[in-house]
């Protein structure tokens, strides 16, 4: 004989149910018990009726009609015609009765567990009697049968404990009398000896179909659910969670018992006994395999089988000086949370004996927390424990898997894991049996921790970047574009997945969390909501991506003050401004510190140099034990430009108005003229060198006139070097007379920066330093008299925004 269950969402409604029609008439050669849950909702709407009448709410009515009609419609639809008024006559005579309790809960004010019990049983009840009658009426040899007259319970209402002596007896001779080719049966409904209506739980209708299989020893039990079996984690919070083939029984129970809902944990235990193999099937595709779960296969398969979160769970940890000294203090404090009748879900003791940490459902919080500080109201008087206080809006988290306990280091990727995305733990749990391993951290990164564990047991070979991008010029779009041709690249051959969530200019901002579409973002972006910077972190920070990085392709001051808020979440930072490092130095240093504290990487490579990779090979040089004494560099790609193309046939003003335009000078194009942008450059040299140092040290001997420096805007600032061309005439003179050219050069050394013009002769290492190129020379310990030089293109959208994308890259292997 085969067991199947259908779940709630696979009864729902007419159409559901012919699914289960054609999925039972598949079966051939056996016999079939089916066992079914009610209708999907059905369950909780029952449930808030009662409350309803018992509130004296005449608004439970309304709930009464619309379960009516939901039973009513689907005999309709089902059924043909001549065989619906038997049907629907009995449907109306149970909901009459239905309609009667309840009203007595609504004029006495009250439900007990023993009338709630009763009232949810008519959701079973419908949903398996119309069923019984549709196989019937649809060619089946089907019939029905009351699952309370086979499985007897105590009288725990609400969780009623199965007898199975008397249980079983009952389901094997009911078996072994009725020759019917499918039993239709209510799954979760039970009646006590006294026959009384029980339950056996939420999620009930799975243990119900386990204790008949194991009855009559079936070939096979299969849960007919909404999903393609057990997921490798809960595929509504982590999209690629995928369906687990093979499964034992333990790792199934231990996932089931830490939250995986696809299965109602007691499931197990009747099957196990009797070694009948579980199938989970998905009823809207029947052809997907679904996950077996049978007997362990030791030491075969992966380690880590599947990830489980259960949420709703607080933490009560009794402490105090006095806990060592205090016998049988465990046993005191475990025994009444029993008595209160209070389970709990998860036990972690230091090993110093100072404190025990039990995880127990948040409602049973309030209560353990009275029961136990009476319990222990003397040692807490005399000061030997502190009051337990609970810690509620909590999750557990957990590993699972058979073969873990022959494996080292899982924990440890599993907490650096977490904590690389911010995910504050508050207490753990490692079962002695090694299959689980447990956390217990707070319910808002639930999300997130699942698929960040889920990618880095799961999903090793790809590893998910989700960027945040503010500033969508020049540089920007350029960036956006790369990303969008290399993202097959990136994945194929680095197997890192890039996806842009949100972009943001200064007029609009907007956010897809599938990723913004690259051939489309300007599109997007338009139709985006207004622009406003703590919005847009307080987005990020809401949707609480693991891999968060914020792109920063401003050149602006208040942008670059957001940082510390991003670096302080664990989201990284990669930026071309140059605010923030060149800012006072305890910025600097306090930004770089919390890089580390937070492991979020800041990166900024583009500052000095564009797309050169300059702080990166710095960074290699200190971090191998090099010391830098010198730096000598031509760092201003639009000054190369400037002064590569200025000569006695062009006019100054001109070759700056062509440098800006191309794209070679910040949007202010004083900013590099003045040499401020040089000096932001040797400063960020010099501290990525070790060295501490602020701008205002910083000596510049500027080649422009004191009247262009005054400039408050743009406008002003061209007609000043209209004013001065014969000031820069002259400058360019000298020079051509020595057989020299001019370079705005930045020098390093003793602890000391200067910037300003230089007139360079034929044969120095800058002198052919070609249209808008960057040149570093760094005399160290390891090269002291021939520097070494990186040189190339050091200005321009085009390198700048392929400098960013490197340290995103340096971000996905970090
Ligand atoms: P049914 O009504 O068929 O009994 P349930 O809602 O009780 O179905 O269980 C199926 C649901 O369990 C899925 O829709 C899914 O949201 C949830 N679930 C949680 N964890 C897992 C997991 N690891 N694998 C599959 N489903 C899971
Ligand atoms: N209908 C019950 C519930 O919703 C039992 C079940 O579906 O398994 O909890
Ligand atoms: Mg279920």
């Amino acid at each position: 004989m085969k067991v199947l269950k259908f779940g709630g969402t696979s009864v729902a409604s007419s159409q559901e149910i012919r699914r289960v029609r054609s999925i039972v008439g598949n079966i051939t050669g056996t016999r079939v018990a089916v066992v079914v849950s009610a209708m999907g909702g059905i369950t909780d709407l029952l449930l808030t009726m009662a409350t309803l009448a018992s509130e004296q709410d005449p608004e439970y009515k309304k709930i009464l009609k619309e379960i009516e009609n939901r039973h009513l419609t689907c005999i309709r639809e089902l059924l043909p015609v001549d065989q619906q008024s038997a049907a629907l006559s009995k449907v109306k005579s149970e909901l009459n009765i239905l309609e009667t309790l309840v009203e007595g809960a609504f004029l006495i004010g009250e439900t007990t567990p023993r009338l709630l019990d009763k009232v949810v049983s008519y959701g079973e009840l419908l949903s398996s009697f119309i069923i019984s009658q549709f196989l019937n009426a649809d060619g089946l040899d089907a019939c029905f049968k009351d699952s309370r007259e086979l499985i007897i319970t105590n009288e725990v209402f609400g969780k009623a404990a199965v007898r199975f002596e008397e249980t079983n007896a009952n389901i094997r001779d009911y078996f072994e009398h009725n020759n019917t080719q499918v039993n239709v049966l209510p799954g979760f409904i039970a009646s006590s000896s006294n026959g009384n209506s029980t339950t056996l739980g939420r999620g009930g209708s799975d243990y119900t179909a386990a204790v008949i299989a194991a009855a009559v020893e079936a070939e096979e039990l299969e849960i007919w659910t909404d999903v393609s079996g057990m997921y490798t984690a809960n595929p509504k919070l982590v999209k690629q969670a995928k369906a687990i083939e093979h499964i034992s029984y333990e790792e199934a129970m231990e996932l089931s018992h830490f939250g995986a809902k696809v299965l109602y944990p007691p499931t197990i235990q009747p099957v196990l006994s009797k070694n009948i193999p579980i199938r989970i099937k998905n009823t809207f595709q029947p052809d997907s395999p679904g996950t077996l779960v049978t007997r362990s296969e030791n030491g075969k398969g992966k380690t880590v089988r599947g990830i489980s979160n259960i949420g709703g769970i607080a933490l009560v940890s009794l402490e105090g000086p006095g806990m060592i000294g205090i016998p049988g203090i465990s046993k005191r404090f475990f025994e009444v949370l029993s008595l209160a009748e209070i389970s709990v879900v998860m036990i972690t003791q230091a090993s110093s004996e100072h404190s025990i940490c039990v995880g127990i459902a948040e409602q049973d919080a309030d209560l353990a927390v009275t029961v136990v500080n009476e319990a222990f109201a003397y040692e807490i008087e005399s000061r030997k424990l502190k009051p337990v206080l609970a810690e509620k809006g909590l999750a557990i988290i957990a590993l699972v898997g058979d073969n873990m306990k022959s494996h080292q280091g899982l924990s440890g990727k599993m907490f650096s894991s977490l904590g690389k995305n911010n995910v504050n733990i508050r207490a753990i749990a490692q079962g002695a049996s090694e299959r689980n391993i447990s956390a217990v951290i707070v319910q808002e990164d639930v999300k997130k921790a699942l698929n960040t564990l889920h990618e880095a047991f799961f999903e090793e070979q790809v590893k998910q970047l989700n960027l945040f991008v503010m500033g969508v010029g020049n540089v920007g779009s350029k960036f956006l574009n790369q990303v969008q041709q290399q993202k097959k690249y990136l994945k194929e051959n680095l197997k890192l997945n890039i996806r842009v969530v949100g972009i943001s200019n200064s007029r609009t901002m907007a956010f897809d969390e599938n990723g913004i579409p690259l051939t489309d973002w300007e599109q997007v972006l338009s139709k985006g909501q207004p622009a406003n910077a703590d919005q847009f972190l307080a987005q990020i920070r809401k949707l609480n991506y693991r891999n968060s990085i914020f792109v920063d392709n401003t050149a602006s001051e208040d942008v670059a003050a957001m940082y510390e808020s991003f670096l302080l979440q664990s989201i990284s930072v990669v930026t071309c401004n140059k605010i923030a490092c060149s800012s006072d130095y305890e910025n600097y240093r306090k930004l770089k510190r919390l890089a580390r504290e937070y492991n979020a990487p800041f990166l900024f490579e583009t500052n000095v140099g564009a797309g050169l990779p300059i702080l990166d090979t710095l960074k290699h040089l200190i971090a191998s034990g090099d010391r830098v004494h010198k730096i000598q560099a031509v760092l201003s790609g639009s000054l190369n430009f400037v002064w590569n193309n200025f000569n006695d046939n062009t006019t100054f003003y001109e070759v700056v108005k062509q440098a800006q335009e191309e794209g070679y000078t910040e949007p202010d194009p004083k900013i590099d003229l003045s040499g401020i942008d040089v000096m932001r450059k040797i400063l960020i040299l010099a501290r990525e060198s070790g060295y501490q140092l602020d701008i205002d040290a910083i000596e510049n001997k500027s080649f422009l006139p004191e009247e262009s420096l005054e400039t408050k805007d743009n406008d002003a600032f061209f007609n000043t070097l209209e004013k001065h061309e014969p000031a820069f005439q002259q400058l360019y003179k000298e020079a051509a007379e020595e057989d020299c050219k001019l370079k705005y050069v930045a020098e390093f050394a003793d602890g000391q920066a200067n910037v300003g013009l230089h007139k360079i002769p034929r044969g120095h290492d800058f002198y052919n330093l070609e249209g808008s190129d960057n040149i570093v020379l760094f005399y160290t310990e390891r090269y002291p008299r021939q520097p070494l030089i990186i040189k190339g293109a050091g200005a321009g959208a085009a390198v700048t925004a392929s400098g960013i994308f490197a340290d995103i890259i340096r971000i996905g292997n970090f």
